[in-house]
């Protein structure tokens, strides 16, 4: 194989039994529902495979980002309940109902052609998708829809920014929309707010009573600015792996790759892998990269191609046409992950792990 993942399904469940560890027993002694994220093929980890690892490990609910991801895990066998979180079109209606995905609405004027259970989402002062009309108003459509709200949700915008106070505010304005709905006789059966940064850093009052963690799953938890120390505990589950195709020793003043971005400063072995951006490789780790060779690091030099990656390998163990290195994983004491990448890159870690191309394959492993 050129280039292949391994999955540790057994860390990604760990990872979310961490997860429940965590919010236990929500604020009022009631039970958080954990609902992973399997969206965007889990982060790339292969959504199929990890939700069914989640379902034995007692997930009742996931959260997709359309339609169509549902429909592969229910064509899968997924049995739990499905969240279709950044809306649907109406040539998908059918799709959806038939396969008994559960929607979120997002404006009052699509509540009077929902026909089945559905969560609304709040724009809480993110300002991307949710409805922003007064909880009167709200209160008033949902009484007048024709299938029950079963979930109210919002979503944070800077959760992991302790110096803002955007999500105080928007901890406020939902809490006021809930208290708006419940005078009015409405009590959603979800309240749910939270990813995986305010699960890690415990920001209790955000929790309700079901949690959307998606990062943490995968084993990763952003540096919150300013905030307190992170109480959640996990480990990513994916290594990149890379094979070499080709080691060769070049001479000092060699020009490496497109561009000629890097001259070599000494007689330099260069080793090239099998796996560019056109795999997910980050174009700008070009000079800038590195790799773990034989539990060793060894820099990215050259620019990155869309099928080849060149390395510096001449302080390295030796290497040979056919040996593995890795591009995200740990070895002898060394490690890179996708934060890391992600620096390098210039980049975030959702990006680098959602950048995986579907050409990698995945090999699961315990
Ligand atoms: C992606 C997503 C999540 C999960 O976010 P993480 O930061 O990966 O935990 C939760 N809720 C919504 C609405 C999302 O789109």
């Amino acid at each position: 194989m050129r280039s292949w993942v391994e999955v540790s399904l057994g860390r990604i469940r760990a990872n979310f039994r961490a997860v429940k560890a965590v919010v236990g027993e929500g604020v009022a002694g009631e039970t958080v529902e954990v609902m992973p994220i399997v969206k965007a093929d889990a982060y790339r980890h292969g959504a199929v495979a990890v939700s069914h690892a989640l379902e034995a490990e007692g997930a009742r609910w996931l959260g997709v980002s359309n339609v169509e991801e549902g429909v592969v895990l229910r064509e899968a066998g997924s049995q739990s309940r499905i969240l279709v979180m950044a809306d649907f079109l109406e040539d998908e209606r059918e799709a959806l109902e038939a396969h008994h995905l559960t929607p979120v609405i997002h404006a009052l004027e699509d509540l009077a052609a929902v026909r089945v259970p559905y969560h609304l989402k709040i724009d809480s002062g993110m300002g991307r998708l949710g409805t922003r009309a007064a909880p009167q108003e709200i209160a008033r459509a949902v009484l007048a829809a024709p299938a029950p709200l079963e979930g109210l949700m919002t979503h944070f915008a800077s959760s992991g920014n302790y110096e803002s106070n955007q999500t105080g505010e928007q901890v406020e304005h939902f809490a006021r929309v809930l208290a708006g709905l419940r005078s009015a006789g409405i009590e959603p059966r979800y309240v749910h707010s939270s990813a995986t940064i305010p699960i890690a850093y415990r920001r209790r009052e955000a929790w309700g009573n079901l949690v959307r963690p998606g990062h943490a799953i995968y084993g990763y938890v952003s540096p919150a600015k300013n905030g307190p120390r992170p109480v959640l505990n996990v480990a990513p589950a994916l290594t990149w792996k890379v094979t070499v195709l080709e080691v060769k020793d070049v001479p000092a003043g060699a020009l490496i790759g497109y561009g000629g971005i890097h001259r070599a400063t000494r007689p330099t072995r260069i080793a090239v892998l099998a796996a560019g951006y056109a795999d997910g490789v980050p174009h700008r780790l070009g000079n800038r990269g590195q790799v773990i060779v034989k539990g060793k690091l060894a820099p990215v030099v050259g620019a990155v191609s869309m099928d080849l990656t060149t390395i510096d390998v001449t302080d390295c163990a030796p290497v040979r046409a056919g040996d593995a290195v890795l591009l995200l994983g740990s070895e002898g004491g060394v490690s890179i992950n996708a934060q890391q990448m992600a620096r390098w890159a210039g980049t975030i870690s959702y990006a680098v792990l959602c950048g995986i191309h579907a050409r990698v394959k995945r090999i699961y492993v315990d």
